[in-house]
């Protein structure tokens, strides 16, 4: 079965066309610049990446020339659409109501629209995806796979804010988490790596990207991550503040004369990383700036890793223990002085990093001894292969 993995944004859309009985991408790329003029990225499997400029007022015409390319004479993978089977779209807040992926029909449609207030950037244009999907292939099933879902089974105790409770009655505010799809996936491959299964393990998942989020996997369930209600919580991130002190809003808000919306902005868009040093939101580029002597480049890296460290910390009393720690992710699968830095302080767990074994990168592999009592993990993380298995599980 060949089966269309779309993931869409406001202004992008990224795709892969994956055959799930060999589980190999038979071509992927992106659309950028919807509602602009139009990009679209096509490379099929073994072949020259394309670039072409076609005109995307909406995601109609993006999806269009998606399905144009993968059908095409010259460089298609498909001879017609009747070989696109199902499609499988990432959507990014399922709320309360999901807690696995599902088949889209009119109710969980219905049900996706009520969580736009909690993602106003993100479900809306996950639903033009759907949409438009089900307008350009009538009769193929769609398959939403969530990236909240994972987490729908943290305890009360871990996702209750410390606020009044009839906000959580009322809008409902609470910690959700994101990252759920790779945070499964990879949770699932590290106890497969290790020989063992899920429920047999606890296990800390690393998601170290632009964005970038930590998981406290206990028995195959997420039982606590450090997203929140929305991607802002938790980690210091590529653009993103992570944790602060929410009276930080008032008192800078005040001093620059910035609202509420301002004030936004900044801890989404200009903080993080990039805030700190100043330089870049791109972890590479820290990394060479901070080799040619800049101390903010240097100082964003630090507090990277510290925050890491600190909420590994957080995690493994949450569990009363951890049997793995897993790094996925672009920065996670990349940074090997990252994976080092952080590895130098989970000595106390027992975790013991074999710097050999950890001189790599995207490599799935253990990276830590063979003595180590909490083995250390790199496990790239792959979404896309994740919706596809549950798009096949769920229409077959
Ligand atoms: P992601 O959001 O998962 O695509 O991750 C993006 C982050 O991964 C950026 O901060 C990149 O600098 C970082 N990254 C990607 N490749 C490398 C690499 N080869 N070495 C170090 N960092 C990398």
């Amino acid at each position: 079965m060949n089966i269309l993995v779309i993931n869409c944004g406001s202004s992008s859309l990224k795709y892969q066309l994956i055959n799930s009985d060999s589980e190999e991408v038979l071509a992927k790329g992106l659309c950028e610049r919807i509602g602009i003029d139009g990009v679209l990225t096509y490379q099929p499997a073994g072949g020259e990446k394309e670039k072409s400029e076609i005109a995307m007022p909406t995601h109609n015409e993006a999806i269009s020339a998606v399905l144009a390319a993968l059908t095409g004479e010259k460089t298609g993978v498909v001879k017609s659409l009747a070989e696109i089977n199902a499609v499988g779209h990432r959507v990014v807040h399922g709320g309360e109501k999901f807690t696995a992926s599902c088949l889209i029909d009119d109710a969980a449609m219905k049900a996706i629209e009520e969580c736009n207030d909690l993602a106003p950037l993100h479900n809306p244009a996950n639903l033009i995806g759907i949409r438009t999907c089900q307008k350009l292939m009538p009769g193929v099933p769609n398959v939403a796979v969530f990236d909240t879902a994972f987490h729908q089974t943290m305890p009360e105790v871990a996702y209750t804010y410390g606020l009044p409770h009839e906000y959580y009655e009322k809008y409902p505010v609470r910690r959700y988490g994101f990252h759920g799809t790779s945070h499964r996936f990879v949770s699932a491959e590290a106890a497969k790596m290790l020989g063992k299964k899920p429920e047999d393990l606890k296990i800390i998942v690393c998601h170290l990207g632009n964005g970038a989020s930590i998981c406290a996997v206990d028995h195959g369930k997420s039982v606590d991550t450090s997203m929140g209600l929305t991607p802002l919580e938790g980690l210091v991130m590529g653009t993103r503040s992570g944790d602060i002190d929410p009276a930080i809003i008032e008192f800078v808000g005040k001093k620059e004369g910035l609202d509420l919306e301002g004030m936004n902005n900044v801890l989404n868009k200009k903080s993080g990383m990039l805030g700190i040093s100043g330089v870049s939101s791109d972890g590479r580029d820290l990394g060479d700036a901070a080799a040619k002597g800049n101390k903010r480049a240097q100082l964003a890296l630090d507090v990277f890793d510290y925050r890491v460290i600190k909420y590994i910390g957080a995690y493994a009393a949450a569990m009363n223990g951890v049997d793995a720690i897993a790094f996925t992710a672009g920065i996670g699968e990349n940074n090997i002085e990252m994976r080092e830095n952080v590895c130098a302080h989970l000595t106390y767990l027992g975790a013991e990093l074999d710097k050999e074994k950890n001189n790599v990168r995207g490599e799935e592999r253990i990276i830590s001894t063979d003595a180590s009592k909490v083995k250390l993990l790199l496990v790239p993380t792959n979404e896309e292969l994740a919706i596809a298995r549950d798009t096949l599980a769920l229409v077959k």
